[in-house]
């Protein structure tokens, strides 16, 4: 049986429509009306495997819960009926999509309605699973997803696919968008790959905050099949944001502390030695510095030096250079600058120390890869 008539017809009173009782379809907590029967559903997922024809010989009918045949978000009814990769039917309005897409989405749909090469009346097929296209019709349509969990997996699949739809990005992955918040509040579990997407896309924002959670990584041990899928200039920010901070940490932990004035007890050769002391302190510390170092451990290193120190003065010339230390390594940037110059004014010129060049190994050497 044919779910819509050869005209346009209003799903409300069609007969053809299916009767969505649950003595034949089921409401699954998915999202998603599904023909019931054991013998028609994956146990496993509750999706239907009924093809699509075999469909519609037997009135098997998936048909998501938000987007029925009897939708209504105030702007009338539903006009164009789309079906997912997994057969389940979606109903939206044709205005709806086409004033947010600037490609009438992908070209699937037409702004006169007796196109020739799309009726209303025919499903229109997407490539996407229904999961991913039920999370992108809320997105457009403007209401919360939130009562499906998304996975991370979904919400960057629903980026390409607002994208290929024609739909501007920056309009919906913003702060404060859904979209944009419940990717951010994932991204910790996989920084990496929201970063290759939002890079994939130039998604700055959402690509800054990622980065954040990629200091502890090293950048050699990312696969080469991920280093490949990675924007070039992202890539670039991305070894930019390792490297500036290595070398702020260095540059700021090889400064000695300052010299306290002379007195009876304490005078040039004493500062000498200290220097020395603070010099075989630091020396491990700055080959091993990387982008992730905590406030705790250069704490914890630097402070030990005032106890081999006889001089009160001394002790706190150190505790006073720790704590700027401290102070300024809090506030170097620790997301990717488009400004790479942006990571060192957190010195002054007293810290740039004259014979500290950089050398560390996270440098790319592809063949380690
Ligand atoms: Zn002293």
């Amino acid at each position: 049986m044919d779910y819509l008539d050869d005209s346009i017809v209003d799903p409300l009173t069609s007969a053809d429509y299916p009767d969505f009782s649950d003595e034949v379809y089921y409401s699954s907590n998915d999202g998603f009306i599904y023909p019931s029967g054991g013998d028609n559903m994956n146990e496993n997922t509750s999706e239907p495997i009924i093809p699509l024809e075999s469909q519609k010989e037997s009135s098997s009918f998936s048909m998501s819960t938000a987007f029925s045949a009897y939708m209504n978000f105030g702007d009338g009814g539903p006009d164009v009926v789309l079906m997912s990769r997994d057969a389940v039917h979606f109903f939206v309005r044709r205005n709806r999509l086409l004033n947010v897409s600037n490609n009438q989405f992908a070209l699937l749909l037409s702004p006169y309605i007796d196109s020739s090469f799309q009726t209303a009346q025919q499903p229109i097929q997407l490539t996407e699973d229904a999961q991913t296209l039920n999370i992108v019709l809320h997105i457009l349509y403007g209401v919360s997803f939130h009562v499906y969990s998304p996975s991370l997996e979904i919400l960057l699949q629903a980026i390409q696919t607002l994208e290929k739809y024609g739909v501007v990005l920056s309009t919906h992955l913003i702060p404060g968008t859904p979209l944009f918040d419940d990717i951010v509040l994932k991204t910790p579990y996989q920084p990496l790959e929201v970063y290759i997407v939002a890079a994939d896309h130039d998604l700055f924002q959402l690509a800054q905050i990622a980065s954040g959670y990629l200091l502890s990584i090293s950048l050699l041990s990312i696969p080469r099949m991920q280093i490949s899928r990675l924007n070039s200039d992202y890539l670039a920010m991305l070894y930019n944001l390792h490297i500036a901070r290595t070398l702020v940490l260095q540059r700021l932990i090889s400064r000695p502390p300052d010299e306290h004035e002379a007195t009876f007890q304490c005078g040039f050769s004493a500062y000498q030695a200290m220097k020395s002391a603070w010099s075989v302190a630091t020396s491990s510390f700055i080959l091993n510095a990387n982008p992730d170092v905590s406030a705790a451990l250069i704490r914890n290193t630097l402070e030990s030096l005032k106890f081999s120190l006889p001089c009160i003065r001394c002790r706190k010339c150190v505790q006073d250079r720790v704590n700027e230390i401290l102070l300024k390594w809090s506030i170097t940037p620790r997301t990717i600058c488009r400004d790479t110059g942006y990571y060192f004014s957190v010195l002054s010129p007293q810290d740039s120390v004259p014979g500290i060049t950089y050398t560390a190994s996270i440098l790319p050497t592809w063949s380690q890869v």
